[in-house]
């Protein structure tokens, strides 16, 4: 299964990639495209999907039999890097560098000395509009290089890294290269105009299995999102809508037009339910016995500084399905929803651990308190245990895919009537 995860992982440098790459898995399962554009026409026992900006994609099935409402699983499929700006090359001196800017929050000192690639969109002029086209260079096309220690005797103690001066990437030594043209090459439109562009430097090193544990790019949040799409793809149908959601921006707070706090969501839910005749009363008794699965990495205890860790709260790698918590609600589990989590995974034979931040440390934020704010569903926030989050390489643990594609899949098999106080019924 981890070799399946480092395939997807290296098919997916951008979100854009992510929603391609996602869309073709599912079109090879028989799953039908749909447009938020177009004219949705929808038959029980089919299974769909949709893109909003080329870069989130929702896949549902509908069930033969009348559905009570939508189990969800949602995860991101972006990931902290850096973003090529519009006027990408700076030529000086013997060097052409990238000019940058950090998208999310990235661990900066593992982001240098390592072959990086570049990948994104571009946007061409067509004979009445505009196409995009994806472009993955592949092949190392950029490198940032460390300061000698001889020339900065400071850089083991506590290192500050300017985004504009230390993480611009070193291009070329041929001041006279053209990065456009090298782009449109490996897009294939030579000759083409570029009309606009969204590139980011990332990391094409391969994923590798070694020990009990995982070490590749973007396990933050790929891990979660091949899990998920596994879960969605290999379960029986049951008394509910399956929907999987992959969204874009996550690490940017979600606020776009395809984030998790866009009406992606809604959207799609209420045009579903239309599809099926539900007027609006109907369909918010189904969005009432709905559940979301925000699933999103955790921090795992690091060996090295276990004292970041809360004592009772420090999930281990390979240690299965990680229930995350907050006071504050940023991550929405609950009682109510823990409970029913913990009746799937029991069922799954998946085991469970618990995550909260320590008390004295601001954790991160994630996607399902923000989807909440759109369409307010039952909820949970899980993750998979992984050390250096945000780094260009991360680590997790090599059993833990498979539990969370486990428990995954028998959500998406279940059909759930919630109870006014939070109690439900599970079959
Ligand atoms: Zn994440």
């Amino acid at each position: 299964m981890n070799k399946a995860l480092f395939d997807y992982i290296a098919a997916c440098p951008t979100p854009y990639h992510a929603a391609a790459h996602t869309g073709r898995l599912l079109e090879q399962a028989g799953y039908i495209r749909l447009s938020e554009g177009g004219r949705w026409q929808l038959e029980t026992g089919n299974g769909y999907y949709v893109t909003r900006n080329g870069s989130s994609l929702l896949a549902f099935r509908l069930p033969e039999r009348e559905f009570s409402g939508y189990m969800i699983a949602a995860a991101h499929c972006d990931s902290p890097c850096l973003k090529i700006r519009e006027n990408a090359a700076l030529r000086d001196g013997a060097y052409v560098r990238l000019s940058t800017e950090k998208y999310g929050g990235m661990l900066c000192a593992s982001w240098l000395d390592r072959p990086l690639s570049v990948a994104g969109r571009v946007m061409v002029r067509t004979a009445d509009g505009t196409a995009v086209r994806l472009v993955d260079l592949g092949d190392p096309a950029a490198l940032i290089p460390s300061v000698a220690i001889h020339m900065n005797r400071k850089a083991n103690d506590g290192m500050a890294y300017n985004p504009a001066v230390d993480m611009l990437p070193l291009y070329s030594a041929d001041r006279a290269c053209d990065f456009r043209a090298r782009i449109a090459e490996a897009a294939g439109i030579s000759g083409q105009e570029i009309l606009a562009s969204d590139l980011f430097v990332y990391n094409p090193q391969p994923g590798v299995q070694w020990d009990a544990f995982i070490s590749a790019p973007r396990l933050d949040d790929l891990q979660c999102a091949f899990a998920a799409l596994t879960a969605f793809l290999q379960a029986q149908p049951g008394g509910s809508v399956p929907v999987l959601c992959l969204f874009d921006n996550e690490e940017v707070g979600s606020q776009t037009k395809q984030g998790a706090a866009s009406t992606f969501l809604a959207d799609t839910l209420v045009r579903i339910g239309s599809c099926c005749g539900l007027d609006g009363a109907e369909h918010r008794r189904r969005i009432a016995n709905s559940f979301l699965v925000s699933c999103d990495n955790a921090h795992a205890v690091h060996p090295n500084h276990p004292e970041y860790a809360d004592k009772n709260h420090a999930p281990q790698m390979n240690g299965g399905v990680v229930l995350k918590y907050n006071a504050a609600q940023r991550y929405t589990t609950d009682a109510a929803s823990a409970a029913l989590l913990r009746l799937i995974c029991r069922e799954a034979q998946v085991p469970v651990q618990e995550y909260a931040n320590r008390a004295d440390l601001p954790g991160g934020s994630t996607l399902g308190n923000i989807s909440n704010t759109q369409v307010s569903l039952n909820a949970a926030d899980v993750g998979l245990a992984q050390l250096a989050m945000h780094s260009a390489f991360e680590t997790a643990g090599s059993a833990d895919t498979q539990y969370l594609a486990r428990a995954l899949e028998v959500f998406y098999g279940k059909t759930l009537q919630m109870n006014d106080d939070g109690g439900c019924r599970l079959f």
